[in-house]
């Protein structure tokens, strides 16, 4: 008899479990409700199928990130053509045009030589492509992204030559720490950077205005320290199997 009863509550508490386990577009409106309505949500839908991205897309969903060209353009040319796609991850020259005739945003530019090839891809398309500057962060040798001085060298002398591109702001990836603290300083560090440049070569110039930096662990220290668009994967769709 006991041993019966301690059955049904394990039955019992299965499925609970299974009520309180969110779907995603459940996921997706949960994180835009605790946002700040000025504060862009793209859901990185990498390793995830197609029938993931319109279930999101069904609930209201349109911008969806990818890191690897051959599924993005998979992708774009499986799925419905008002969807926002945007390349999340480090983008090789040689790829660029594969992406470039529907590329919405391009996160983590990283040379100039990119931005020259994105330039003329763009051009090719009749196309002005936004792009952000993915800004390295010092502390951590091994991500990409760009040196700061870089950064300015280009600011100071080659926007004129880009015209079939918008440099929309920065990117950032904060370390793979647990440290809270290091991690909201590499944030309050790529925003030091964002207001310098803004007022250093844009100040009359409202383009340059977006600080894409946040994902699933880090995203509420994101926008504390100043991010505009968040790059949220699993929180939405589940841990990715490699
Ligand atoms: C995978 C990825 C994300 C999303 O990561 P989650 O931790 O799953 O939210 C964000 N940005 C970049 C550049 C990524 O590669």
């Amino acid at each position: 008899m006991a041993f019966g009863h301690l059955f049904i509550s394990t039955q019992l508490l299965t499925c609970n479990f299974q009520l309180i386990k969110m779907s995603i577009p459940e996921n997706i409106n949960n994180i835009i409700s605790n946002i700040p309505s000025n504060v862009k949500l793209v859901a990185v839908s990498k390793t995830k199928p197609n029938s993931d991205i319109l279930e999101a897309y069904d609930g209201g969903c349109k911008v969806f990130g990818e890191n690897k060209i051959q599924d993005l353009v998979k992708k774009y040319e499986e799925l419905p053509k008002d969807i926002e796609w945007h390349m999340i991850g480090h983008l090789q020259t040689n790829k660029v045009k594969y992406i470039a005739p529907f590329i919405s945003l391009i996160h983590a530019v990283d040379s100039i030589k990119l931005l020259k090839t994105i330039n003329k891809e763009a051009a090719k398309n009749n196309r002005t492509i936004d792009c952000l500057i993915q800004i390295k962060i010092a502390e951590e040798e091994t991500k990409f992204g760009m040196s700061v001085s870089d950064a300015k060298v280009i600011f100071e002398n080659n926007l004129p030559e880009l015209s079939n591109i918008n440099i929309i702001g920065l990117m950032g990836m904060a370390s793979f720490s647990d440290d809270k603290n290091q991690v909201r300083n590499e944030f309050k560090y790529i925003s030091s950077k964002f207001s310098e440049f803004k007022s250093n070569y844009f100040s009359d110039n409202s383009i340059f205005k977006e600080i894409s930096m946040g994902m699933s662990g880090d995203y509420k220290i994101a926008i504390e320290e100043g991010s505009t668009i968040i790059r949220v994967g699993s929180t939405i769709f589940g841990h990715r199997n490699y």
